[in-house]
């Protein structure tokens, strides 16, 4: 199967008749939010025999949902370690599971049957900008071992065989991590939902709920709705019905862009056909129609028209595979994530009947699946799972202020990951020259005949090792651990 991009154009021509809710309507559920987390409840609930309505304020997929590289991994946007540290070994374990049981929702829905033209494509590589093996293994054993998912370690040989560049050093790959078209995948999850009886009304905003009966009330500016449980899975844009939900989130737009046609040369370049994504969350991307590139790179915490990164997107291709050189950007897009203080999704009941499910960052597909099977399931059948997130409150964002800091965290974050890789680079950089050096001390002490080593003339003989242990010793890779951190 090809990888393939749905353009923002072809997805116009094939989604263009939207139903907006005009009469009143009384529904069991009401999802407010067509994107990935609200279609997911949708179509779960509808499954297993809900009436349900979604009301979306424009269209399915119009923010984060329709505008994302549609990368499947197990976890969280939270790293791992991060989890482990604040609940604790076992209940992350469950979470990991849980995350892990997203992606298989999703890969059971992304058949090629159910969503034609999807796309789907087994394996991702986690590249490390730094030269840091001896955390991988530690790493690959954690996952493997402990949180059954299949990994392998990658040596910065087989990375760079891989991937023609010496900003990525050692690797892990993900052989049951996936990718599809993400775009493909919001209309398909819609078209599934509704296929299962959920009724899905567009350009229908939500302007306020009441929450405090048994049967709730939504008002939208042409009908009402009356529903026992109302879900917000509107992420960063819901607004009146919520102000202080939104308020407990850091709103980040990502954009990324897409290549014109590259031709032979990028297979040369960039061999891996999955998505890669560095280690920093920095850098996302794969090959797609054949041979262009799509590139997921630029953050910023206000919003900005996808088209004026462009040039960055096309700037940073180059610095991470010179040999590209200039590539030319054709379409660019992009959408806010909902970022939480502590990293989590929201997932959860906040009153009787009051769902929320947001807050999924960078990384949505498995866990925006996660949670709406988990909201699903407990309106219908009292699966309580979703209680594992209850130590992940809703804690507020920080407002204007909180923005700002957002920025300068991750503008700093960016730098010292750069700076971080540069001096990784330049060390092994350095590495070589000696090994260089050596081999001409070793090959012109062979030509003079000598026993002891002599350098050739110009050359300066470096001074014996220090004794093992012995105090003082200054060797070149003293600073390795503080790089790495
Ligand atoms: C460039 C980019 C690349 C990404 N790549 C990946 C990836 O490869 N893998 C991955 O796992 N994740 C990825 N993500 C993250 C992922 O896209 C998000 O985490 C996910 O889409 C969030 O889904 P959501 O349903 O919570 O929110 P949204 O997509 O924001 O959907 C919420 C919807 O609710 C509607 N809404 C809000 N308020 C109201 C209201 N009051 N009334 C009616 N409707 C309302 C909005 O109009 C919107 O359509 C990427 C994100 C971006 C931006």
């Amino acid at each position: 199967m090809s990888e393939t991009f749905t353009s923002a154009s072809q997805e116009e021509a094939g989604f263009r008749d939207r139903v907006r809710l005009s009469f009143d309507l009384d529904a069991d559920i009401c999802v407010i939010g067509a994107g990935l987390a609200g279609l997911t409840v949708a179509l779960e609930a509808a499954r297993l025999g809900a009436s349900v309505a979604v009301l979306e304020g424009r269209h399915i997929g119009w923010n984060a949902s329709g505008n994302q590289l549609g990368t499947v991994m197990p976890g969280f946007a939270l790293p791992l370690t991060d989890l482990i540290e604040r609940i604790g070994f076992e209940d992350a374990r469950e979470l990991w599971t849980l995350s892990k049981q997203g992606a298989e929702f999703v890969r059971a829905n992304a058949s090629d049957e159910s969503m034609p033209g999807i796309g789907l494509s087994d394996g991702v590589l986690e590249v490390s900008n730094v030269d840091a093996g001896d955390r991988l293994i530690s790493r690959l054993q954690m996952l493997n071992e402990d949180f059954d998912t299949e990994v392998e370690g990658w040596q910065v040989d087989r990375v760079r065989e891989a991937l023609k560049t010496d900003h990525y050093f050692h690797g892990v790959y993900y052989p049951k991590a996936f990718q599809v078209d993400g775009r493909k995948y919001v209309h398909g999850l819609a078209a599934l939902a509704r296929r299962a009886g959920a009724r899905i009304f567009e350009d229908t905003p939500v302007v306020s709920i009441d929450h405090s009966g048994i049967r709730k009330r939504i008002v939208t500016p042409s009908a009402r709705l009356r529903a026992s449980h109302i879900v917000l899975a509107g992420n960063i844009h819901l607004g009146a019905p919520s102000k202080r939900l939104s308020e407990t989130l850091l709103p980040v737009w990502r954009y990324a862009g897409v290549t014109a046609p590259l031709g032979e040369r990028l297979h040369e370049i960039v061999a891996f056909k999955g998505s890669v994504m560095d280690s920093d969350g920095v850098d996302h991307f794969r090959v797609v129609d054949g041979d262009r590139l799509m590139w997921e790179s630029p953050e910023t915490t206000w919003a900005a028209r996808p088209q004026r990164f462009a040039g960055a997107v096309g700037r940073r291709i180059r610095r991470i595979f010179p040999e590209l050189g200039n590539v030319e950007i054709t379409e660019t897009f992009g959408g806010a994530t909902g970022q939480t203080v502590h990293g989590m999704p929201q997932i959860g009941q906040l009153r009787k009947g009051l769902w929320v499910a947001s807050g999924f960052g960078r990384q949505g597909m498995n866990t925006s699946a996660m949670a709406g099977q988990m909201i699903a399931r407990s309106i219908l059948s009292g699966d309580e799972r979703w209680k594992l997130f209850s130590p992940f409150e809703l804690v507020w964002a920080g407002g204007a202020t909180g923005r700002v800091a957002g920025q300068l965290v991750g503008i700093w974050g960016r730098a010292s990951s750069a700076a971080a890789g540069a001096l990784a680079r330049y060390r092994e950089r350095a590495r070589v020259k000696d090994r260089q050096r050596e081999a001409r001390l070793a090959e012109a002490n062979r030509a003079a005949g000598t026993g002891p080593r002599r350098a050739p003339p110009g050359v300066r003989p470096r001074p014996a090792p220090p004794a093992k242990g012995a105090v003082g010793a200054a060797e070149p890779v003293v600073h390795e651990d503080r790089v790495s951190q």
